[in-house]
């Protein structure tokens, strides 16, 4: 019986071997015949991305007459056939609803199937960011941010997966996303959109978000290669300086795995990394991406990043010589997007040998080999078994639980939470009654923050309380009244038994999220004093995309719940917490910093946590932030105990197994994530005081205990040396979990 298992486990497995054999063969065999035919012409094109507008009749097609199509006929004869564009991306104003989506979609596969020489079909792309961004009627979810505080990587793939089978449905089979940029820059505005500070989170969430893209039949883009996200400034797309060690270390590794973990796709850094744009940037996107990391899809540049090699960047000095340098640094498609100017310029340069037909052929055969993988040769149109998969109420269930799952209990002195029922609350803040500073950048438009696009049934704090303790138990002061003041007075505090204070940041994205500052703006702080004049318990809920500083009025405050950006059903998680229905288990994925000058992340060098002081006594504090990584507060309390290492020396490629046991304390179920440090004494380069290498949540009842435990392996240590090697080096680590350190050495 069991011989018969084994040899139809082989037969099985050896025709599913020459079944993906036979298909690449068999796209490989199509593609090349295609590109024999193509010209250079053809070929520019496919290498060549406009934004949807490009094709419009308007720019907003909300207006048109009823029954009128969006696209110009004009427009997509120019670009689609005269200038061959083989990609399209973003969302049409006015065409955003599902039937919208499908009329876009299948005007332009129309003419690039029918009215094209080589009849081939559009690769559309999109930004489906935390759900589909810009699809009426999708869910959407917590940001990258507060997905990783979740620790729960199922539910960030499960997320994914909606987010694909809704994308899929509009007809669109490319998302750009996940960001695989790690947030070590809190000014940086796209920081929301990372997992935070820390590798492993990073590469567990972004390889569970690619697995949900592809393995639902969309191709996810990794970005954006690399090292966009630590400008000096903290500016969006400016400068960064990071040594090569360094990029090695905590850069590159997310794209790795992401690699091997099937992404397709990979779109370029707007920025320049020591020096250099990332879009001339030879070494990174040839020689690393492809020679040493070995990735085989396709590199999109991001937007109008080409063209700034010499409007912004300065170092062509010409378009011409912007499109040269980035094709052969590496590029295969340009989201060019406003014009068709990188198209022309392309051919220009190939015709006139400034660029070889090889690189071309190399970058339109990923185009393609993309184009069949997706199908788009088979079926070029929206797909109706894939319509049925929009909407659907059990998604509503996988955002409310992710919301829940991100809640981050920063402080609650004296239980001030759970709050109290049959009593009375006074709401404020800018975030107390509005929906955009709880879904961030990337909800309905860029930006998110346009309000009236938010749909009626989503919450805002204010009508999430009121459905929980009924109306007459909520006082929502107005927004406006303070906004921006310095002085104001809050009139019914003597009203009420709590005073819940909604403050952070309203929805930006990219560029203009750029700030100087990162304390929370004055007016908001502002709120927190007046409050505390009345003495009555305070809590801040914290909706904000980056951390922004509340070294001044924490001390104000009783309670603090980080909600981050938590999506369409982040209202409901905010009230569910703050009543105590949900008991949080939300874990800092960053370092929550004090200061505006001291910004020392968890993972810092030995002599940057101070702990040591000096020959001469002198100590300082140096990892001195206002939360650290990792923390986050239950309504319940766990107690670690019998912190065990399978052996006290590990060898080679041995598995050391590490478990400990916790205990839940108190009287309340609950969940509590495990977070596993490791330590390496001594090395040849600096090594960290600690880095997070494992995590995992469980469910733990009142009063029960749970062994958990965690495999690791040599790879699980390593670290880049001063040759840019990524080694373990023999010698004594330390593994620590809460505050339980236990040793054990590695030999080879
Ligand atoms: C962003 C990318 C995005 C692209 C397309 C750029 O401005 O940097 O993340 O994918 O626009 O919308």
């Amino acid at each position: 019986m069991k011989q018969l298992i084994l040899i139809s486990t082989i037969i099985m497995l050896s025709s599913m071997s020459s079944n993906s054999q036979s298909n690449i063969s068999q796209e490989e065999q199509f593609v090349n015949a295609l590109l024999q035919k193509m010209t250079i012409e053809e070929k520019a094109g496919q290498m060549t991305q406009v934004n949807i507008t490009v094709l419009a009749t308007q720019d907003d097609a909300t207006n048109l007459p009823t029954g009128a199509r969006a696209l110009d006929p004009s427009k997509l004869q120019k670009a689609l056939v005269d200038c061959n564009v083989g990609s399209v991306l973003n969302a049409l104003e006015g065409r955003k609803h599902l039937e919208g989506w499908h009329e876009i979609i299948s005007d332009i596969q129309f003419i690039a199937t029918t009215k094209t020489r080589l009849k081939i079909p559009v690769l559309y792309g999109v930004d489906a960011i935390h759900g589909a961004t810009y699809l009426f009627g999708s869910t959407l979810f917590p940001h990258n941010i507060g997905m990783a505080a979740s620790r729960n990587t199922d539910l960030e793939k499960q997320s994914a997966i909606i987010t694909a089978l809704e994308t899929k449905a509009t007809g669109v089979k490319w998302n750009f996303d996940p960001v695989f940029d790690i947030g070590r820059q809190p000014l940086w505005p796209r920081f929301p959109e990372t997992y935070g500070e820390d590798v492993a989170i990073t590469k567990a969430f972004g390889v569970a978000a690619v697995k949900g893209y592809e393995e639902s039949g969309i191709a996810s883009c990794m970005k954006h290669y690399v090292g966009y996200s630590k400008p000096a400034t903290g500016w969006d797309r400016t400068p960064a300086y990071i040594p090569e060690i360094e990029l090695r270390e905590y850069y590159l590794p997310q794209f790795k795995a992401a690699i091997e973990a099937g992404s397709r796709s990979i779109m370029i850094n707007s920025g320049d990394v020591n020096g250099i744009p990332t879009h001339a940037n030879k070494y990174l996107l040839t020689d690393v991406l492809r020679k040493e990391l070995g990735f085989k899809g396709l590199a999109v540049s991001d937007w109008e990043d080409i063209i700034m090699l010499h409007t912004k960047h300065k170092v062509a000095n010409s378009p011409k010589e912007a499109v040269k340098m980035a094709v052969l640094a590496g590029v295969d498609m340009s989201m060019v997007p406003m014009d068709l100017s990188f198209y022309h310029l392309l051919v220009d340069l190939v015709k006139q040998g400034e660029i070889p037909i090889t690189r071309i052929d190399e970058a339109v055969k990923r185009i393609l080999i993309l184009k069949y993988q997706l199908g788009l040769f088979t079926n070029p149109y929206p797909d109706k078994n894939d319509f049925v998969h929009f909407k659907q109420e059990k998604y509503k269930q996988v955002a409310l639980a992710s919301a829940l799952e991100s809640m981050t209990l920063l402080k609650n002195n004296n239980q001030t939470l759970p709050l109290k029922s049959g009593k009375k609350i006074l709401l404020a803040g800018p975030s107390a009654n509005n929906k955009s500073s709880l879904h961030g950048c990337w909800s309905y438009s860029w930006q998110g923050n346009e309000e009236f696009r938010y749909p009626e049934a989503t919450l805002t704090i204010k009508q999430a309380f009121e459905n929980r303790i009924g109306k007459e138990n909520v006082i929502c002061e107005s927004v406006a009244e303070y906004d921006n003041k310095a002085n104001f007075t809050l009139k019914s505090v003597q009203e009420v038994d709590y005073v819940v204070l909604c403050v952070g940041e309203n929805a930006y994205a990219e560029t203009p999220g750029s700030i100087k500052d990162l304390n929370l703006d004055f007016a908001q702080q502002n709120l927190v004093f007046e409050a505390h004049k009345y003495n009555k318990p305070i809590v801040l809920v914290l909706a904000q995309g980056r951390p922004r500083l509340i070294t001044q009025v924490e001390p104000k405050s009783d309670a603090i719940l980080l909600a981050y950006w938590p999506g369409e059903k982040g209202a409901e998680a905010i009230v569910q917490t703050l009543m105590g229905d949900y008991n949080p288990h939300g874990k800092l994925p960053f370092t929550y910093p004090k200061y505006t000058g001291h910004q020392v992340l968890y993972d810092c060098k030995y002599s940057e946590t101070g702990l040591t002081g000096t020959q001469e006594g002198f100590t300082y504090n140096g990892y001195d932030p206002q939360f650290p990584f990792g923390h986050g507060l239950s309504y319940s309390t766990f107690e670690y105990s019998n912190l065990n290492l399978s052996t006290s020396e590990l060898k080679g490629n041995n598995t050391l197994t590490v478990s400990v046991t916790v205990k839940n304390t108190s009287q309340r179920d609950g969940k509590e994530a495990i977070d596993l440090f490791s330590r390496d004494l001594f090395a040849s380069v600096t090594p960290s005081y600690r880095r997070l290498r494992k995590f995992t949540q469980i469910s733990l009842k009142a009063g029960e205990s749970k062994a958990v435990s965690f495999e690791l392996k040599a790879e699980d240590f390593m670290f880049v040396n001063a040759n840019h090697k990524m080694v373990i080096e023999e010698g004594d680590f330390e593994i620590i979990i809460k505050d339980l350190v236990k040793g054990f050495s590695y030999k080879f």
